[in-house]
C-alpha cells in the first residue's frame, strides 16, 4: 500500500476503533474481574491439588480463573510447571524441568471424569530438553482421555516443537485431538523481544502441517494485543493464519504479570476488538473470539460447538 493510502487507512481505523493510552499501572474498567470466591472455584482447586495437576489458569495468573473454575473449566498444563524457554509475556517459571510424570495422563483423565467435562483443553510448558519436545506425553494424555471419558472433546495447545523431528507433531496428529491449537502470540516484528526462543514462520508452518496431515482436525491460533503491534501487522498475521488454513482465531489483551515482564504498551478498547473480529470474519475464519479477556481456552467448549456448527453449515452450502 502506498504511504499516503496507508496513512489514510490507519486514520480511518483509528476513528472506528481508537486506542486509548492509559497510565501503565491502571487497568481500564473493562479489564477488572472479581476475586474468585465461589464453592465451584474451591472444589476445582481441591481436585487439581489432590491429583497433583498443574493448571495454566494459575501459572499464567489468568484473569478469568474465577469465572472458569466456578464452571469447573480448567486448562491443565502437562509436562511439569517449569519451562525451558523464557518468553517476555509469560508467567510460567523458567529452568530445568523435572522428569516427566508417568501418572499424569491417568490423573488428567480422572480429573476430566470427576469434573464431568464435555470439552477439555490441555497445554504444556516447552520441553526443549526432551528428544520429542514432550509430544509422546500429549499422545498418552489423548489416549487416556479417549479411554476414560470417550465423549469428552479434546483441545490441545502445544509448544512449537522447534528443532524436533517432524514425527513429534505427526504423532499428536495421528492421536486425533478435536482441536489443535498453537498460538502465534504476536506479530513477527516483536518475536525477538517477546518470543525470542521461537520463530514466527516455524509456528505458522506447524499449523499448516497439522491441517495438511489431517484436514478434519480444527486448527486454532491466537495473538495478544497491547504489546506494541500495529493494526496492519495484526491484519497480516490474520492473512498468514488463513493461508495456513487456520479455522479459529483468538485475540485478547496482554496483561503484564510482574514488573519483570514485557510492559503493556496499550489497552485495546472493546470497540477495537470488535473491529478486529469483523475483519477476521471477513478474512474467512470459521470462528473468531476477540475481546479484552479472551484467552485461548476461554469459553473453549462453547466455541468448539459453534465452530463445528459453522463447518457443517459451510459444507452444507457447498453441496
Ligand atoms: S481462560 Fe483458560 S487459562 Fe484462563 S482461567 Fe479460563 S480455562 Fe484457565
Amino acid at each position: 500500500m502506498a504511504s499516503g493510502a496507508r496513512n489514510r487507512y490507519l486514520a480511518a481505523m483509528n476513528e472506528i476503533a481508537p486506542i486509548i493510552p492509559l497510565p501503565k499501572q491502571r487497568k481500564p474498567d473493562w479489564i477488572r474481574v472479581k476475586a474468585p470466591t465461589s464453592v465451584g472455584f474451591a472444589e476445582t482447586k481441591k481436585l487439581m491439588r489432590s491429583l497433583n495437576l498443574t493448571t495454566v489458569c494459575e501459572e499464567a495468573a489468568c484473569p478469568n480463573i474465577g469465572e472458569c473454575w466456578t464452571k469447573k473449566h480448567a486448562t491443565v498444563m502437562i509436562l511439569g510447571d517449569t519451562c525451558t524457554r523464557a518468553c517476555a509475556f509469560c508467567n510460567v517459571k523458567t529452568g530445568m524441568p523435572r522428569m516427566v510424570d508417568p501418572l499424569e495422563p491417568e490423573h488428567l483423565a480422572t480429573a476430566a471424569a470427576e469434573l464431568g467435562l464435555e470439552h477439555i483443553v490441555i497445554t504444556s510448558v516447552d520441553r526443549d530438553d526432551l528428544p520429542d519436545g514432550g509430544a509422546s506425553q500429549f499422545v498418552k494424555v489423548i489416549e487416556a482421555l479417549r479411554r476414560n471419558t470417550p465423549s469428552t472433546t479434546i483441545e490441545i495447545l502445544t509448544p512449537d516443537f522447534r528443532n524436533k523431528p517432524e514425527s513429534a507433531v505427526a504423532s499428536i496428529v495421528a492421536a486425533r485431538p478435536d482441536v489443535y491449537n498453537h498460538n502465534l502470540e504476536t506479530v513477527p516484528r516483536l518475536y525477538p523481544t517477546i518470543r525470542p526462543g521461537a520463530r514466527y514462520y516455524a509456528s505458522l508452518r506447524l499449523l499448516e502441517s497439522v491441517k495438511r496431515q489431517d484436514p478434519t482436525i480444527f486448527t486454532k491460533s491466537g495473538v495478544m494485543t497491547g504489546l506494541g503491534e500495529q493494526r496492519l501487522e495484526v491484519h497480516q498475521v490474520m492473512d498468514d493464519m488463513r493461508s495456513a488454513d487456520v479455522d479459529f482465531l483468538t485475540m485478547g489483551q496482554y496483561l503484564q504479570p510482574t514488573p519483570r515482564h514485557a510492559k503493556v504498551e496499550e489497552f485495546v478498547t472493546p470497540a477495537a476488538f470488535n473491529a478486529y473480529a469483523a475483519i477476521a470474519r471477513a478474512k474467512g475464519f470459521l470462528m473468531v473470539a476477540a475481546s479484552p479477556l479472551t484467552r485461548s481456552s476461554y469459553h473453549a467448549g462453547a466455541d468448539f460447538a459453534k465452530m463445528k456448527a459453522a463447518r457443517e453449515a459451510k459444507l452444507a452450502a457447498k453441496r
